[in-house]
C-alpha cells in the first residue's frame, strides 16, 4: 500500500448515525446522503453501514453511483437527488433506482423505458421552495401527480425539496422554504388523503438546527461525517469526524539561507533549514492553495507548507525542536499526540469548505477501514 492514505474511523461512523437516527421523532425515515462516493469516504462501505443501523434508503446525485451500491447486494431505495437525462433512463430501471423528476424530466420517455423493463419505475418529485436549483413550483404539486398518474408505468414516491440557507445564522429563509413545503404538503393530503408520500425537506443543517423542516424523512450528509455544515450550525449532538489523511516523510534535506523551494522558487529560506518532502500533491486532493499556506503534522509537531504543492508531492519546513527521517509519519488531516488539524482548517486555508475538501480526495488515495 502507498504511505499515503486515508482512515476511515467507522465506529465513529456508526455512533455518529445512530445519534442522528436517535435524534429523529419515530415516524420520520432517515436517507443517508452518499453521493460524489460517500463525501470521499467511500459510498459502498458508509451505504453498507448506514443500511446495518436502520437508515431506510440511500441518496446519490446521479444514476451511475447506484452500480457500485447494487453490485455490492445493497438492496435498499437509492434515491437520485439530480436530474437524470432520458439517456440515462436505461441505467434508471437496471438500478431500480428512483429518479427525481420536474417538469423538465421526459416522462413519456421515462414510462417507456419502464414498461420495456417490465417494471413501475417510482419518481421523487423534486420542489422547489426557493433555492431555485431544480423542481417544481410547489403550487404545481397537485397537478404534476396528475400528470405522472397519466402514464401506467410510473408512481409517485414523494416530494423533496433542498435548503438553500439552512446552516446560516438567520433562519428566516429556511423557515420560508419550509413553510412552503409545508403548505404544499396540506394541499396534496387534501387531495390523496391515503396516499403514503414520502416528504423530505430537512439536510443536515435543517436536521440540526432548523425544527419544522423535518416532515417524513431526513436527508443527512455531512453530519454523518462528523462534520458540520457551517460554523452556525451547533453540534448538538456531539457528532465526531471520523476521517484522517496520513502520509510519510520521503526526503529530508538541510538548506542553506537563500534557496528556493519547489515551482516558481515561492518560497525562499530566510536562513538555514530543514526541509521535508511528502509524497501526496493536489493530484491526491490536497489543494494546491495551500502551498505556503498549509501545515502538517510530524512527531505532533506543526511543519507549515513552503513552496508550491507539485502535482504529487509538496516540502514543509522543520522546526529546530525535532528531527525528521525518512519514514516518519506525517498526518496532513487529523490528530498526531497534542495536536490537530481539523477539515474546517484546511477548508478555510483553501477558500472552500470541508465538502469541497472530502470530494476532492482523489482515487488513488487508498481508503483505510478501522
Ligand atoms: C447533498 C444533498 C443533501 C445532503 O446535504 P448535507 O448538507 O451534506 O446534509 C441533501 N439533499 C440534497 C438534494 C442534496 O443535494
Amino acid at each position: 500500500m502507498r504511505p499515503t492514505y486515508l482512515t476511515i474511523n467507522t465506529s465513529l461512523v456508526r455512533e455518529n448515525l445512530r445519534k442522528i437516527k436517535d435524534s429523529l421523532p419515530e415516524w420520520s425515515t432517515s436517507t443517508a446522503v452518499i453521493k460524489a462516493n460517500g463525501y470521499g469516504h467511500g459510498s459502498v462501505m458508509m451505504g453498507r453501514i448506514a443500511v446495518e443501523e436502520g437508515y431506510e434508503s440511500l441518496a446519490v446525485a446521479i444514476p451511475e453511483e447506484s452500480v457500485p451500491l447494487r453490485n455490492a447486494g445493497i438492496m435498499v431505495p437509492i434515491y437520485l437527488l439530480g436530474l437524470t437525462r432520458p439517456q440515462s433512463f436505461e441505467l434508471v430501471a437496471d438500478t431500480n433506482s428512483i429518479p427525481a423528476v420536474c417538469e423538465s424530466t421526459d416522462l413519456e420517455a421515462l414510462d417507456k423505458v419502464a414498461e420495456n423493463h417490465d417494471m413501475i419505475i417510482r419518481v421523487a418529485v423534486a420542489v422547489d421552495t426557493g433555492m431555485h436549483r431544480i423542481g417544481i413550483k410547489p403550487e404545481d404539486a397537485v397537478e404534476f401527480i396528475k400528470r405522472v398518474e397519466s402514464y401506467e408505468n410510473l408512481e409517485v414516491d414523494g416530494f423533496f425539496s433542498h435548503m438553500s440557507n439552512a446552516d446560516a445564522a438567520d433562519q428566516s429563509h429556511a423557515h420560508g422554504q419550509a413553510q412552503k413545503f409545508h403548505k404544499m404538503v396540506d394541499e396534496i393530503r387534501a387531495f390523496r388523503p391515503d396516499a403514503d408520500y414520502r416528504f423530505s425537506l430537512a439536510n443536515s443543517a435543517g436536521l440540526l438546527s432548523v425544527k419544522d423542516s423535518l416532515f417524513t424523512d431526513a436527508r443527512p450528509g455531512i453530519i454523518q461525517y462528523g462534520i458540520m455544515p457551517s460554523l452556525d450550525v451547533p453540534n448538538r449532538l456531539g457528532l465526531k469526524p471520523v476521517l484522517s489523511f496520513h502520509s510519510e516523510v520521503v526526503h529530508v534535506q538541510h538548506l542553506e539561507a537563500g534557496e528556493g523551494i519547489g515551482y516558481g522558487s515561492t518560497y525562499v529560506t530566510p536562513e538555514p533549514m530543514t526541509i521535508a518532502t511528502i509524497p501526496v500533491g493536489y493530484a491526491d486532493g490536497y489543494p494546491r492553495s495551500l502551498s505556503n499556506r498549509g501545515t502538517v503534522l510530524i512527531h505532533g509537531t506543526r511543519c507549515p507548507v513552503v513552496g508550491r504543492i507539485c502535482m504529487d508531492q509538496f516540502m514543509v519546513a522543520v522546526p529546530d525542536t525535532i528531527t525528521v527521517q525518512p519514514g516518519d509519519k506525517v498526518v496532513l488531516l487529523g490528530s498526531q499526540g497534542h495536536e490537530s488539524i481539523s477539515a474546517l482548517e484546511i477548508a478555510a486555508l483553501a477558500s472552500t469548505i470541508p465538502y469541497e475538501i472530502f470530494c476532492g480526495f482523489s482515487e488513488r488515495v487508498p481508503r483505510q477501514y478501522i
